[in-house]
């Protein structure tokens, strides 16, 4: 009987694992390319960004310019092509969710025509993107809800600057949103140029390394995204003082796990090239007069030339001014 009871029990749990939505996170390949799933090289799936380029130029990091231009994605090329030349590959959702963004007009963005999903059912809620495609499909709108593994357009070339129609591929990313406010903070920068995208400007997005996020699902060492972005190193740790309220705690409560809307300061850390993995409300002394204190930085940060976090001054090291972007779109400051 007691047997029966635990075999019972264990049914039921496996059925309760098999049903929460925190549970099933499925991550899908993009491309028809089987390549990455097969475990070849590099070669044999990233557009690398010109004839006497390294593959790896298709990559995520300081790939490109000698390492001192960063690269937010990956660069996919396609396996199937019309004889005209125009990619055949269709785009797939990478994991289940909905369209939160859709830009039609090719010269309106370096990303070209371009699709950003978020992911409500996934811990924390990450947003996945699609670039440079030569279309769109009809039904991709704003507010769909999408399975993983869904067709979503064609591979292209499309981009405001000229991508040749040999070197069309996907651009894809996985990462996190800021703000929702960003075009408060595009106004107070007071840019010469307009932000045509709301939210889902690109430097509004901040993304982690794709290859490795599908390498580590692979592997199965995390269930949910929160369990990959905890296993990343800490490059950052830096206190902000801040009374405004942040709407990046209520998208992304796993990542601010005590949030106290009353606090004034914060202790917030990032991972590599910038990705922000917690924040927590300070419980040391307040800052006194200055905004941004550099609580702990991990020099690794600073092996590679591009996305640094931290600037090496006369007096020590001070956040980079990319850094304090982030830190001014996440506080509002
Ligand atoms: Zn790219």
């Amino acid at each position: 009987m007691t047997r029966l009871l635990f075999l019972f029990f264990s049914l039921q749990a496996f059925h309760f694992l098999k049903s929460s939505p925190a549970r099933e996170f499925r991550l899908s390949w993009p491309t028809p390319n089987p390549s990455f799933a097969q475990g070849l090289g590099y070669s044999t799936f990233l557009q690398k960004t010109g004839p006497d380029k390294a593959f790896s130029s298709g990559a995520f990091g300081c790939v490109r310019n000698n390492g001192y231009k960063f690269h937010e994605g990956v660069d996919l090329f396609p396996v199937k092509r019309h004889k005209s030349g125009q990619a055949k590959d269709q785009v797939f959702s990478a994991i289940a969710g909905i369209i939160t963004y859709v830009n039609h007009n090719a010269g309106h963005s370096a990303y070209g025509k371009y699709i950003v999903m978020e992911h409500p059912n996934v811990v924390p809620s990450i947003y996945t993107l699609y670039a440079h495609l030569a279309e769109i499909f009809p039904t991709i709108k704003i507010g769909v809800k999408m399975s993983e593994a869904m067709p979503l357009g064609r591979m292209g070339n499309s981009s405001s600057f000229k991508i040749p129609l040999i070197r069309s591929h996907l651009h894809f990313e996985i990462g996190l949103r800021l703000t929702n406010q960003f075009q408060a903070w595009f106004d107070k920068k007071g840019f010469k140029t307009s932000n045509r995208h709301g939210n889902y400007s690109g430097f509004n997005l901040v993304g982690i390394d794709p290859l490795h996020f599908f390498s580590e699902y692979r592997k199965k060492t995390f269930l949910q995204p929160l369990d990959y972005l905890n296993s990343l190193p800490v490059i950052l740790k830096v206190r902000v003082k801040s009374k405004k309220p942040t709407d990046f705690a209520q998208r992304y409560p796993s990542l601010c796990p005590n949030f106290n809307a009353s606090a004034s300061s914060w202790d917030c850390s990032f991972g590599p090239f910038g990705i922000p993995v917690r924040i927590e409300p300070s419980l040391q002394s307040k800052l006194s007069s200055s905004t941004f204190k550099i609580l702990s930085y991990d020099l690794r940060g600073s092996s590679k030339p591009c996305r640094k976090l931290v600037e090496k001054t006369s007096s020590g090291y001070e956040i980079s001014e990319q850094m304090q972007s982030y830190l001014e779109m996440i506080f509002r400051i």
